[in-house]
């Protein structure tokens, strides 16, 4: 059925069992002082978000609960990190399969045609010689998870050390990653790339050190000379880049006008209605899901996408992670082209309604279409939001979106955004930007 990983073990096991152990565990106060540095205290639940065990709602619940209601800002950084995922998941939702796409130029003064798109195997296999970057390439495969911070710092590597088109880098993570999702995954590897940003993302080893200490320095071969690292910003980009600015002629895909006025509401929770069966799929594993919740005495299934499967070539420990989520769930396990099995598993149990939660993946959309298509009622429990707005939502930058939520988001009734802060001039890249 599916490719069982002998290794899979450690953090990322699936259920809701396990998503609960470490919310309980975590320390979002202290993530406030620490979270750049890799042996912070971050959270490491991103494949339980990801994939729907937990909502942004209760983990961001649970985080208050670190607060006293009188210093909510004391889990300010946590639920603002938080509310990065929940503005990637809208943007998904709004741009569909152009997240794939350059939204703007790349801001190095090269055009897009000079980054490779085959990535380089040395990376994959650990082997370039680098010690931090062959660490973190065989920590991904080994573990399916990377800090934030080296995310960001092997994706500058790859588009930038190696000119690689980032698109190649970010399929790469979502085969290893455990919580790999188009949504947050590639709006990252944009804004390093300098195509979702005014300017490339750069680090250095002073950053490195100051971060991770010297575990990859120490024994790296390259630590005395030849580390592509060690050199100011300023050297480092007139080594890399040809300009500031894009190439001539260099335009993106986004037209940022459509981001500008995005309903924040979900769609109405609907009515039960006797004799619907439930589809459970990737986004919302978890008993919790408002489908089965509607619908506990319903017939469920989940299907395994074998399209999704191939195309994506997900990671053998990402897949027995989903599997330990489905596990524990009250669904028939199917596998197969998901809408002709959605429909087949209707028809035996004379079902003419399909109870689903949301998706902002274009895929799901298709579902939805193909199940309509042949006289199926397709009704999407919502799951409760993380932030409500007063207006629709600006998604074209995440500043302005947060604005206009972070009120609600701290469990208050929604407000409106407050006054902008005068823009201080824009600098050139430095690390200490959302790191
Ligand atoms: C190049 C690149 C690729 C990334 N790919 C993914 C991906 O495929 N899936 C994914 O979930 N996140 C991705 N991120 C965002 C972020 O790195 C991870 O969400 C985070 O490192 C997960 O670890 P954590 O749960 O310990 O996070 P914590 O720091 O504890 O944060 C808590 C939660 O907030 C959310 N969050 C935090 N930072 C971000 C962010 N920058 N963008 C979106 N959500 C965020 C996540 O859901 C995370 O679990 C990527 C970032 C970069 C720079």
């Amino acid at each position: 059925m599916f490719t069982q990983d002998t290794l899979h073990q450690g953090f990322a096991r699936g259920g809701r069992d396990a998503a609960l152990k470490i919310l309980a565990a975590i320390d979002p106060v202290t993530y406030g002082r620490d979270r750049s540095s890799l042996d912070g205290h971050v959270s490491r639940l991103s494949p339980y978000l990801r994939h729907g065990v937990l909502t942004l709602a209760e983990v961001r619940d649970a985080a208050l609960t670190h607060a006293p209601r009188t210093a909510p800002s004391r889990v300010w950084k946590y639920i603002n990190e938080l509310s990065w995922r929940d503005y990637s998941v809208r943007v998904y939702a709004e741009v569909g399969d152009l997240i794939w796409q350059d939204f703007g130029p790349y801001k190095t003064g090269l055009p897009s045609s000079a980054y490779a798109h085959e990535f380089p195997a040395d990376i994959g296999d650990g082997a370039t010689g680098a010690a931090c970057i062959d660490a973190w390439s065989r920590e991904l495969r080994e573990t399916g998870y990377l800090h934030n911070h080296v995310r960001m710092w092997m994706a500058s590597y790859v588009v930038h050390h190696r000119r690689v088109w980032w698109q190649a880098g970010a399929s790469w993570f979502i085969t290893h990653l455990i919580d790999g999702d188009p949504s947050s995954n590639n709006l990252g590897w944009q804004w390093v790339a300098s195509t979702w940003r005014e300017y490339p993302y750069l680090w250095n080893r002073g950053n490195l050190l100051k971060y991770a200490g010297d575990r990859y320095c120490a024994g790296c071969p390259l630590a005395d000379s030849g580390c592509p690292f060690d050199a100011t910003y300023a050297a480092l980009s007139a080594r890399l880049f040809s300009g500031k600015e894009a190439a001539p002629g260099e335009s993106g895909h986004l037209n940022p006008e459509n981001l500008k006025a995005v309903p924040w509401e979900p769609p109405p929770t609907p009515e039960h209605v006797p004799g619907a069966v439930v589809w459970v799929h990737g986004d919302r594993l978890s008993i919790t899901n408002e489908a089965l919740a509607g619908y506990p005495e319903s017939p469920a299934t989940f299907v395994w996408d074998d399209e999704l499967l191939k195309t994506w070539t997900i990671s053998a420990k990402r897949q027995t992670f989903i599997h330990e989520c489905v596990q524990e769930l009250p669904v028939h396990v199917l596998r197969g082209d998901v809408a002709t099995e959605v429909i087949r598993f209707a028809h035996v149990h004379g079902a003419t309604t399909i109870a689903t939660t949301p998706s902002p993946s274009p895929r799901f959309r298709d579902i939805v279409t193909a199940l309509s298509e042949v006289g199926l009622t397709v009704q999407v429990w919502p799951e409760p939001v993380f932030g409500e707005s007063l207006t629709p939502l600006d998604l074209r930058v995440h500043g302005d979106y947060w604005r206009q939520i972070s009120a609600s988001a701290f469990g208050k009734d929604p407000a409106p955004p407050k006054a902008k802060r005068p823009r201080a001039k824009k600098v050139r890249p430095t690390e200490a930007e959302k790191a």
